[in-house]
This record gives C-alpha cells, structure tokens and sequence, in this order.
C-alpha cells in the first residue's frame, strides 16, 4: 500500500505494476490537478523515468535546456555553461515540464483501479497479520507493506519518528508560468542578488517557467498580492525578468504558488520492519539543485526493483534504504549548501558570487554529472 499519489507515490505505483505486484494508492486530494508550476527533471530523473518505460512520453513533453548559468541581478556571469560539455558530461539535457502533464504521465501507467483518491491515510498499526491502516473515511485496510510516499509533511514518517521535526529554512520561494517564450535571445538560468534569486527556463517554445527565493519569516504573505510584491521586487533586474513577471497570468488561484522552504536533519532511518518512505517524506530537501522530484523517481525505481525480489517488504525496504542512503544523504546536504550560498545577506553576498565565478567550468560540470548526469543512479 502506498500512501500518497504524488511524484513519488505515482511513480512506485507505475513501477510496482510493471513488476506485476500488486498494490492500492490512497491519495488524500480529490483530483491530481496541478497548478502554476513547472518541475526541472535532469538527465538522472530521465534514466529513471525510461525504466519505468515512460522517458520518451515526458521528453516529448517538456523543454529542453542543454545550456544555461548563473548571472548577477545586472546581467554579468556568474558562471556559464556550454552546451557541448553539459551533454557530453550528463548525457542529454534537461526537460522542463509542466507538473500537471508529468503527473498525467505517471497516472497513466498506473493501474485505474489501483488509485483511491479523496482518502488519506491517517495511521497504522503493525500486527502479527500485516500493518492494519486507518483510513480517513473510517474504514481500514490490511497490507503487507506501507510506503509514506506522502510528501514533506508525511504523516507515515511522524509516526514512525515523532522526535523528527521540519525545520524552516528562513525563506519562501515563488513559482509561476508565464505566457512568454524565451526563443534564442535570453540564455536560461539562475540569477543571484542578495538574500534570494530568481530563475528561469523554457517551457516549450512560448511559456517560461520561472522560480524566485527571498528571506522572509514563516508564513509569510505579500499584503498587495505575491505577484505585484514580486514585479516590484525584481524590476530593476536585468531582461527578460522583468518582461517574464509582467507576462505572468494575475487571474485565477494558485497562479503563483509561495512556499516556506523547510528541511529536516537527517534521520538516516528511511525505513522499520513493513513500513517505508520515499522522496520527501524520506528526504525532504531544499529545490536548489532540483532535485528532490528527480530523488522521488530514483527511490521509486530502486524500491520497486527491490520489491519484484518477492523476498518480504521488510527486507527490500531495507536494501533500498541501504542502497539509496548515501548518494542521497549527499544531495540533501548539498542542496542546503548552496541554499545558504544563494541566500546569503550582505556584506557576504558579493564575495560569494565571486568565489562562483572562480571554480573552473570542467570542475562544475563534473560534480554536476555525479549529481544529476544519466549515470548517476548506477
Ligand atoms: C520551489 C520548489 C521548486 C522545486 N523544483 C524542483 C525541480 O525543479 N526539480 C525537482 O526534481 N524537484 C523540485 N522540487 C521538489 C519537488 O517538488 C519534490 O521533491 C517532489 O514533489 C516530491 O515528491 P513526493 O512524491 O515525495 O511528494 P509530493 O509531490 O509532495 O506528493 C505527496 C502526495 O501525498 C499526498 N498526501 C499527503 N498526505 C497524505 C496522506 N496522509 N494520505 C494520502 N495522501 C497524502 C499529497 O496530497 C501529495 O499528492 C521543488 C520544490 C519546491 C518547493
């Protein structure tokens, strides 16, 4: 059984029945709409996603970015990176989608009846027949193995590890999708100011999907509306920015998404006995190397691997928390790094992004390889 129908959820579900295993998905949500915002999947979360038989669907759907960097808010390069070294090093580029189309994708290589939306899982209990779950409707179910694929706020992880808390990164992010195609004038990529970015990368041929950090405090909200607050904020930035905010749709919620970023120490436990968790209910991690979706993927290719064994869950939950911990652990560890990085206040900001501009491109594009390249995964 596996709690939660998001990246993770959905994509051990697609790879469970691939294996021919059977297994039931609650999802708390009524529906899989997704709004507003676009999701990086790199060369690594490709490879996954062609085991499960489904790359070829989601390249086919998405942008492709093969060249892109780090600019300061004034337009001059932090870092850059050539097209020819990226795929050489990772393997192919990077696809933008959309993460309505993405989870359409993975929903369909799921088994309909399989899928039980608009029930949540609220808590379990594990006997001598399986693990009994409470289900949000009154009912419960018998199952033999319990995945949390439930998200940051997993309920799965809680009550496996109550002492383990979020912790509040001290800054929010903003998504949006604007109706603006970036052609081959505007380069792809990151800028860093002060205390936050802002970033962008094609979605498709006429849409933009483009992200922004500040630091803030918890629970923050623009009083004069996220995307005025954030027009004016990055105004004086350098093109298309500002030309990408202005052609950023108002009506409608959910149009731009606020997110607090939290994280959690790491607990180095993902698993105990029948009961498992995936992507960020295991390993909630900041977005700056965007790979917390792409991570999702991984696990759910290298459990459902794992489960097709037939040995009991607890033991391939246990080989997959042996198998996935430390590249894992990395990626968590890096991406608050460079969070602290491109979050830096004055006066550290400046001399950081110089310390940037110095690390040589080969440098950078092989530690990305490890990270995000196609081979990464083995
Ligand atoms: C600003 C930002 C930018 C990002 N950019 C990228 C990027 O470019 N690339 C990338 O790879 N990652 C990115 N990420 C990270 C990525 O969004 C997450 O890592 C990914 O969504 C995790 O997938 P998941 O399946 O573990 O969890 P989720 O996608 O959160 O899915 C969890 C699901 O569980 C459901 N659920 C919750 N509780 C219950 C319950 N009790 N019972 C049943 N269902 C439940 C939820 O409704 C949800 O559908 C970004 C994150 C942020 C905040």
């Amino acid at each position: 059984m596996i709690a939660g129908a998001g990246i993770g959820g959905l994509a051990l579900a697609a790879g469970l029945r691939k294996q021919g295993l059977p297994v039931t998905v609650f999802e708390c949500r009524n529906s899989l709409a997704e709004v507003g915002a676009g999701i990086s999947l790199w060369p690594n979360a490709l490879a996954a996603l062609d085991q499960l038989g489904l790359g070829a669907e989601v390249r086919s759907l998405g942008g492709q970015v093969a060249s892109g960097g780090v600019r300061r808010p004034n337009g001059t390069w932090i870092q850059r990176v050539d097209r020819d070294a990226y795929e050489t090093a990772l393997g192919e580029p990077l696809v933008v989608i959309h993460r309505a189309d993405l989870l359409d994708v993975l929903r369909a290589a799921v088994e309909p009846s399989s899928l039980r939306l608009g029930i949540g899982v609220e808590g379990f209990e594990v006997g001598a027949n399986g693990i009994e779950v409470r289900l949000s409707d009154g009912s419960t179910e018998i199952a033999q193995g319990l995945i949390g694929a439930d998200g940051v706020h997993s309920g799965v992880a809680r009550q496996l590890w109550p002492q383990v808390h979020l912790r509040f990164a001290g800054y929010t992010a903003w998504r949006g999708i604007a109706q603006f195609g970036l052609g081959i004038d505007h380069v792809p990529g990151e800028t860093w100011g002060v205390g936050g970015e802002f970033g962008f990368l094609p979605l498709g041929t006429d849409r933009t999907y483009w992200f922004a950090t500040e630091n803030t405090a918890e629970g923050g909200r623009a009083s004069e509306g996220e995307l005025t607050y954030l027009r004016d904020r990055f105004g004086e930035w350098h093109a298309p920015i500002p030309a990408i905010l202005a052609a950023t749709d108002t009506t409608g919620p959910g149009h731009v998404l606020r997110n607090d970023i939290y994280d959690r120490a790491l607990t180095g436990k993902w698993t105990h006995g029948p009961v498992a968790v995936i992507g960020d209910a295991a390993h909630p991690m900041r977005p700056h190397l965007g790979q917390g979706g792409c991570q999702a993927l991984e696990d759910s290719v290298v459990l459902s691997r794992q489960l097709s064994s037939g040995d009991p869950p607890a033991q391939a939950f246990q080989r997959y928390e042996s198998a996935r911990r430390r590249r894992v652990r990395r990626i968590v560890r890096e991406s608050a790094n460079l969070g602290r990085f491109i979050q830096a206040p004055r006066p550290f900001a400046p001399h950081i992004h110089r310390l940037a501009s110095m690390m040589p491109e080969g440098l950078l594009i092989r530690h990305l390889a490890g990270v995000a390249g196609r081979d990464a995964l083995d």
